[in-house]
């Protein structure tokens, strides 16, 4: 049995589709089928050479599949979904709440594609999941075009959130209203908080209303004066950076009231130096906390909600294109220029 991936050998030189031979198993690994895999922004800068990773690689990250072989214990035929990396579960970090930051980390669609690392992307027919990877079955009440948002945004927007640690009917601002702040702003709002939404770009309030926002701004004095109305002047409990960018990050500092929570979550790549007063965060007794990425618990708590919530907001528009593995080159042109998840179907 052969697999055909599509080859990224560095920015400005096109993806060769090749067939390459799949491995045996090895304990703990998975062959899977990949059912469908969603180009990310990640995925985009890298194709861009914006960011550097290296080659030649299998990109895609942000896929779901079916079990073709198991020896993890996985039932042939499960569909399911995995995290972006595999851990050791045994070294420092993975032993204090880490994992994401294992000392031996995998990162699927980041891998530097080798014989002794195959099959290691979702632009691919088939991925081998190494021993250690999260993995959680799918419910068929989630298609494949939601699923694929659960081992990223989905779990992320949940790492950032259990990081808050809200209080019950809390108020939390949102900033960045992409993929990432819609879906934040689904899951406060569905659990009960109240979700006060920003974004620079005034065309994003419907989606914002859609996706469980209370208010929406895009106009900075006015986003200030609805939090400070709504809260008795006090600011939010909460105030989750989701945008990835210096000036949602710098407002993310004025936007929590005292005792508040700051979760920096959308600049993975840096974005110019934010400005702070230490005497502000000590007065106002803030707290500051970086999330990169999420633990398997997040990516469980992912799947229960998009199967319980996927129907209640519009995942749905998010989506725009599908292009087979062949049409790889222009699926991720065209996914360059959209505002849209474009999809890969081998
Ligand atoms: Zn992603
Ligand atoms: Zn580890």
């Amino acid at each position: 049995m052969t697999a055909r991936i599509a080859v990224f050998h560095g920015f400005g030189q096109p993806l060769e589709l090749v067939e390459c031979p799949i491995p045996n198993l090895q304990e703990g690994e998975t062959l899977v089928k990949i059912n469908c895999c969603a180009l990310c922004r990640s995925d985009l800068h890298t194709y861009e050479g914006r960011r550097t990773e290296a080659t030649p690689a299998i990109l895609g990250h942000e896929a779901v599949g079916q079990v073709i072989e198991s020896r993890a214990g996985l039932a042939p035929g499960m569909r399911i979904t995995w995290g972006i990396f595999a851990c050791c579960s045994e070294c420092f970090f993975c032993c204090n709440g880490l994992p994401q930051k294992c000392e031996s980390l995998f990162k699927y669609g980041h891998a530097r594609l080798t014989d002794e690392q195959p099959l290691s992307g979702g632009l691919a027919t088939h991925i081998l999941l190494r021993k250690g990877t999260p993995v959680v079955p799918l419910p068929d009440s989630i298609p494949d075009e939601i699923a694929v948002l659960a081992n990223c945004s989905t779990a992320t927007a949940f790492a950032s959130i259990r990081n808050a640690d809200l209080r019950t009917n809390a108020v939390v601002a949102v900033l960045g209203m992409g993929i990432l702040g819609l879906t934040a702003a689904a899951i406060l709002s569905s659990q009960g908080h109240q979700v006060i939404g920003f974004d620079p770009d005034p065309a994003k309030a419907e989606l914002a209303k859609d996706f469980g926002c209370t208010d929406f701004f895009s106009d900075v004095d006015a986003f200030k004066s609805a939090l400070s109305n709504q809260t008795q002047g006090r600011g939010a409990d909460a105030c989750l950076e989701l945008a990835g960018s210096q000036a949602a990050a710098q407002l993310s500092l004025t936007s929590v009231r005292i005792g508040g929570t700051i979760i920096w979550t959308g600049a993975a790549a840096p974005v110019g130096e934010v400005s702070i007063q230490p005497e502000q965060i000590l007065r106002r007794q803030l707290t500051i906390r970086g999330v990169h990425n999420y633990i398997p618990g997040d990516l469980t708590d992912a799947v229960e909600f998009l199967s319980a919530f996927s129907q209640q907001f519009r995942f749905e528009a998010l989506f725009g294109a599908t292009f087979s593995l062949d049409e790889i080159e222009t699926a991720l042109q065209f996914a360059a220029v959209s505002t849209s998840r474009v999809m890969v179907r081998p």
